[in-house]
């Protein structure tokens, strides 16, 4: 039997990934882009630089629901 031709249970597609064989295509690492988003809705946040007088960049990032919030990096993303 021809290994290349076995049965494959339904699911996302397979992709062949080097020596590491067959994978779903969700799971491979160069198809996930994290962005910045809410931690409590996962929609991406918007982010906010100033410099102070003193030459200090900050960094702020806002929720359209939840406001000012600390962004955690993530390949979900709500996009409504
Ligand atoms: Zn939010």
């Amino acid at each position: 039997m021809n290994p290349i031709l076995t049965f494959q249970p339904l699911g996302p597609p397979l992709v062949l990934n080097g020596d590491a064989g067959f994978r779903p295509r969700y799971r491979d690492p160069s198809t996930l882009h994290p962005r910045d988003v809410c931690p409590h809705c996962r929609r991406e946040t918007l982010r906010h630089r100033f410099i102070t007088p003193d030459g200090i960049w900050l960094e702020t990032h806002h929720c359209s629901e939840h406001g000012d919030v600390v962004p955690m990096r993530s390949v979900i993303v709500r996009e409504d």
